[in-house]
């Protein structure tokens, strides 16, 4: 019997620890793990054989965590690793050698327009930037040299929702993986692979542990494409010299990129999540839907309150009535379009800056999807990296906030808003 998904945050991955019966996954507060003998050793060590031998590669906490990640996303597996960020170059490690590139979305959190415009040449990777909404564009961007197609589902912070199925399709006539970062929207709101996203790629850090605790990352792999079908992706599809000459694909099939991440990405690259911060995530997971249904509601009612508020100019939200993304919405999370959104203030630049120093109830902090009610002026924090082009493609104009609405009492969080907007427009 297939169990809904409010039964599979709690239970997936995890089962009584078969040593003492312990109900919550224990945390393995251990580097290393004791063979059987010489034999299990050498097996372990040729991937003839599963199991655990150091923990940068592998622990029982994290590996309870992976599965719950792969079975929400409904993927054939996951590697966890140390932050959002360490889940994007894992997601492109495997795929990716210098000279190569991967087509990317201009709307996307400011730290990943950094780390793909900047800081993967050094990797000899690069990225291009396109609008994801112009397919055209999208394939024309794509040439020999591309090994992926990468966007947010709903993008930070903007709150636009890519039109998953139709980048997917055009990812698909080129023969590349279309990768998916699901930050915003959470398995609860959008399972991406569904819609024809090859890798999902979390920043846990927000919604999933949804207590603002620890970073954490995830890759989860759909097990859905052919990795040997053209030369494009050898560390994958050749044989791999240090294994003797394993080929991942046709050894582990749908499992070939989870393997590999782990066996070659986490063992050399050692972006490894650890066991606590492993079983923070586990328990944040638990009242996932919860807190996501909380969140929507707040977030619909807090955005149509500032929509009508004559201090704002425009509101970004994607589960308003007015946004262009409604039918989008609808069709890829129609549970609710996420807490995230922006709101461009009337009063500029100066106006921002005073709302965020007489907010009381909201933390002005550079994080989201947490319980708490959170605001940022990314021009001048998270964005600031970035050029007036870029910063307008990514929603973060001087004259804008970014606010990720929390589980609290909704009238606190208006009347907060009201107060700080007064002091902002005076
Ligand atoms: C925060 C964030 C990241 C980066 O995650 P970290 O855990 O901070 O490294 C990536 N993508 C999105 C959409 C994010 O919000």
């Amino acid at each position: 019997m297939a169990y809904g998904f409010d039964t599979l945050q709690v239970h997936a991955g995890a089962r009584p620890d078969p040593a003492t019966g312990a109900r919550q996954v224990p945390i393995y507060q251990t580097t290393a793990y004791v063979f059987r003998d010489a034999e299990h050793a050498a097996a372990l060590f040729n991937l003839q054989e599963v199991g655990y031998i150091y923990s940068r590669l592998t622990n029982p906490t994290v590996a309870a965590l992976q599965e719950r990640m792969a079975t929400l996303e409904g993927g054939a597996g996951a590697v966890c690793c140390s932050s959002g960020h360490a889940a994007q170059i894992m997601a492109l490690f495997p795929l990716m050698g210098p000279g190569c590139n991967v087509v990317v979305s201009n709307r996307l959190y400011g730290g990943s327009i950094t780390q793909f415009s900047q800081t993967i040449k050094r990797f000899g990777w690069s990225a291009k930037f396109v609008d994801i909404d112009d397919l055209e564009a999208v394939a024309a961007a794509i040439d020999d040299d591309t090994r992926a197609v990468f966007c947010e589902s709903i993008a930070n912070p903007g709150g636009h929702v890519a039109d998953l199925r139709a980048v997917a399709d055009v990812a698909d006539a080129a023969g590349l993986p279309l990768i998916v970062d699901n930050t915003t929207a959470t398995p609860y709101l959008c399972r991406p692979i569904e819609h024809g996203a090859t890798l999902v790629v979390h920043s846990m850090t927000k919604y999933l542990t949804g207590n603002g605790t620890v970073t954490g990352g995830v890759v989860v792999d759909s097990g859905n494409f052919n990795w040997s079908a053209s030369d494009k992706f050898p560390s994958l599809s050749e044989p791999e010299p240090a294994y003797h000459g394993l080929k991942f694909h046709e050894t582990f099939g749908p499992l070939a990129f989870t393997f590999h991440g782990i066996a070659v990405g986490l063992r050399d690259l050692g972006m490894t999540l650890n066991p606590q911060a492993a079983h923070y995530t586990l328990l944040g997971i638990e009242t996932l839907s919860l807190r996501m249904q909380r969140t929507v509601e707040n977030a619909q009612a807090v955005a149509e309150w500032l929509e009508k508020d004559d201090r704002i100019e425009a509101v970004t939200y994607a589960g308003l009535a007015s946004s262009p993304y409604h039918d989008r919405v609808a069709k890829y999370c129609p549970k609710g379009a996420s807490g995230l959104f922006t709101a461009t203030l009337k009063s500029g630049y100066d106006g921002c800056v005073k709302l965020v120093d007489s907010l009381e109830l909201f933390s002005h902090v550079a994080n989201l999807g947490d319980t708490r009610s959170l605001i940022i002026h990314s021009a001048s924090t998270t964005h600031r990296q970035l050029t007036p082009e870029q910063q307008k493609a990514a929603g973060a104009s001087p004259n804008v906030v970014r606010l990720s609405i929390g589980i609290e009492t909704v009238d606190d969080i208006i009347a907060d808003l009201d107060q700080a907007l007064a002091r902002a427009s005076s």
